[in-house]
């Protein structure tokens, strides 16, 4: 239509600007995992850590998990993940992020609602810090008033489950909000290492009740020390981030 404005022009232009050291995650394959898109055994098409996650909350985890962009270790995202939090933030990586995380919404909700098998979610959350910050999620302030939309479910860390504990804890987090049950909740995280905070998160809303859990988050990280991501390192160094897809885009 001549003349319409694309309401999230300013937002495309920031995130395009960002094109260059963002990574889409790579199809599920074999050797590539299919819940968190790091490397899987070459016959693999779920890694061993989520494999033990699933396992360990017997099924009640995330029923999709959409990494928006890989953040290698060392590189500009993963750099940028760490940075939007620290004790003075720059506010130039905040609007990149939070540009990221709303543009990727608006463009592909209906992907990651298809994925999770939900029609639209009923709620919206973050998975709470472990490492004795604070105050409000930094993620969470910086949404703000944006998805206001949803009501936001409380989830809140168990000081009795060590913050530092790698391995996933079906007590890690309770969600306090009384009406979840039939929940379809939309899961928001900063970033995914192990995902076992992620996927405690996810178990918790389940145990309070909801149907439907699906986990966005912005970085996948990387550690390219580890051997295992090297092919998946060299599919992706030449692959600038595109818009117009996602990892659940299929
Ligand atoms: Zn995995
Ligand atoms: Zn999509």
């Amino acid at each position: 239509m001549p003349g319409a404005v694309d309401p999230w022009g300013a937002a495309r232009g920031r995130v395009a600007q960002q094109a260059y050291y963002l990574r889409n995650p790579l199809e599920p394959a074999p050797g590539i995992c299919y819940v968190c898109r790091g490397p899987a055994g070459p016959e693999w098409t779920r890694c061993y850590t989520c494999d033990q996650h699933l396992k360990a909350a017997q099924s009640s985890v995330a029923d999709a998990v959409v990494p928006i962009s890989y953040a290698v270790k060392g590189q500009q995202h993963a750099h940028a993940l760490a940075a939007y939090k620290s004790t003075f933030p720059s506010k130039e990586v905040q609007t990149n992020l939070l540009n990221l995380l709303l543009l990727f919404l608006a463009d592909h909700h209906g992907c990651v609602e298809r994925a999770a098998l939900v029609d639209t979610w009923t709620h919206v959350t973050v998975v709470p810090s472990t490492r004795g910050r604070q105050g409000e999620h930094p993620l969470r302030a910086l949404i703000g008033s944006h998805l206001r939309a949803f009501p936001w479910v409380q989830l809140t860390a168990n000081s009795r489950v060590p913050a530092d504990l790698r391995a996933f804890h079906p007590d890690r987090f309770t969600a306090a909000s009384p009406d979840l049950v039939g929940a379809h909740v939309l899961l928001l995280d900063d970033t995914w290492t192990t995902g076992a905070r992620v996927q405690a998160a996810a178990y918790a809303l389940k145990q309070a009740g909801a149907s439907r859990v699906a986990a966005v988050v912005l970085g996948r990280h990387v550690n390219p020390g580890y051997g295992g991501w090297k092919p998946i390192l060299n599919a992706i160094k030449d692959q600038p981030y595109r818009q117009e897809i996602c990892a659940v885009h299929g």
